[in-house]
């Protein structure tokens, strides 16, 4: 039996707009899930009916094998981070961790060996006495998070607790949210729109576009195995590269390239002849050069960017676009033309009209 039961769960606000619909997702103990979406695809809506601070319009809730539809938040014993750290600005880092405990009129001595555990795991010892304003945006998020953890809560849900944070400190602050998932063992629900977040710090990521799931996986799934364009163009940065072309011949074109698809669509070549296609590829899964077993297409270099530990390049074939993910090494001069080879098992194509990956 799964911890945590979302059965066609569904979200229509009083204004008649539907924002959720048939959501469906078992959770077991223990795991880390991550909704992620464009902003407005349903992902707070989602979180914001587990943690029982919006009515779920139809469908079933369960937390560990009982219907949570009706129960109200502590029922549920979850706790949540927001994004804004909503923190009592008056309040030392201390009280403001303490605060849930005091409220449950906890014994004092106890409140104090808790809090400073709490902020032991979270590197908060030495700002016990500090007002918030004092503090750095992470260190503010980390008291946000003290204050959710010390209380022993079987769910935890975050609603983009990094988006205030600049990026230096994102990334140390998601290594430590993994950090305090590992030390906790809690089941941690996360909402973010960014797609490194969710590949980082998922046990299975949930991808959302409006209002529907579009698939539920591990990030190696996901990235490896989408099920149609959106999944396949949100995860992984540089995005996917997609040429759309009409099969003519087995083939669409790319420029002037001709992109061989028949083998890759089996038995149903046939089938797609005359129709759309999009042809999915990643940045990184390309070589320079002409390599056996692949593709080879030829392309205007149009500008290249030195990141450090790889270039991108931005490549051009007549009114086609690409971005290829290369050795700094092997970095191409800009407007030349150069060749690349695209495996033939790191191909992608998906339905022109569905968008969903064609299954050989
Ligand atoms: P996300 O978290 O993915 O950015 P939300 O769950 O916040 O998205 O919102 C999903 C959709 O529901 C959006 O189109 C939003 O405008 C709409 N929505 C959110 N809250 C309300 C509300 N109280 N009444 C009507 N529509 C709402």
């Amino acid at each position: 039996m799964a911890y945590i039961t979302l059965k066609n769960i569904n979200k229509i606000y009083p204004n008649g707009y539907h924002a959720v619909h048939d959501f469906n997702l078992d959770i077991e103990k223990g795991e880390f899930i991550v909704f992620v979406g464009p902003s407005g695809c349903g992902k707070s809506t989602t979180l914001r009916m587990i943690a029982g601070l919006e009515d779920i319009s139809n469908g079933e809730f369960m937390i560990n094998g009982k219907r949570a539809n009706e129960m109200g938040p502590r029922e549920r014993e979850v706790a949540m981070v927001f994004q804004s750290y909503a923190l009592y600005p008056q309040m030392t880092v201390f009280d403001n961790i303490a605060f849930g405990l005091t409220l449950q009129g906890v014994d004092e001595d106890v409140i104090e060996e808790k809090v400073k555990h709490t902020a032991g795991i979270l590197g908060l010892t030495d700002y016990l006495d500090r007002l918030p304003r004092a503090l750095s945006g992470g260190q503010r998020q980390r008291v946000a998070i003290g204050r959710a953890i010390i209380r022993k809560v079987g769910i935890f849900l975050m609603d983009e607790p990094l988006s205030n944070l600049d990026a230096k400190q994102r990334v140390t602050m998601r290594s430590e949210i993994a950090q305090i998932h590992q030390s906790t063992g809690a089941t941690t629900i996360y909402v973010t729109h960014d797609q490194t977040e969710a590949m980082t710090l998922a046990d299975r990521i949930v991808v959302m576009k409006d209002g529907y799931v579009q698939q539920v996986g591990t990030p190696y799934e996901l990235y490896h195995d989408p099920v149609n364009v959106f999944v396949a163009g949100f995860i992984g940065e540089p995005p996917m590269n997609f040429v759309r072309g009409t099969v003519n011949g087995g083939a669409i074109s790319f420029g002037a390239n001709k992109l061989p698809i028949a083998d890759l669509l089996g038995s149903k070549a046939s089938q797609y002849e005359g129709k759309e296609i999009v042809f999915g590829f990643r940045p990184e899964a390309i070589e320079l050069g002409s390599q056996p077993e692949s593709v080879v297409v030829n392309a205007m270099v149009e500008l290249t960017e030195m990141l450090g530990d790889n270039t991108n390049v931005y490549i051009a074939a007549g009114e086609d676009k690409a971005i290829l993910k290369v050795d700094p090494h092997d970095t191409p001069e800009m407007d030349t033309e150069i060749a690349f080879s695209i495996p033939v098992k790191d191909i992608y194509l998906f339905d022109g009209e569905t968008e969903k990956v064609i299954s050989k």
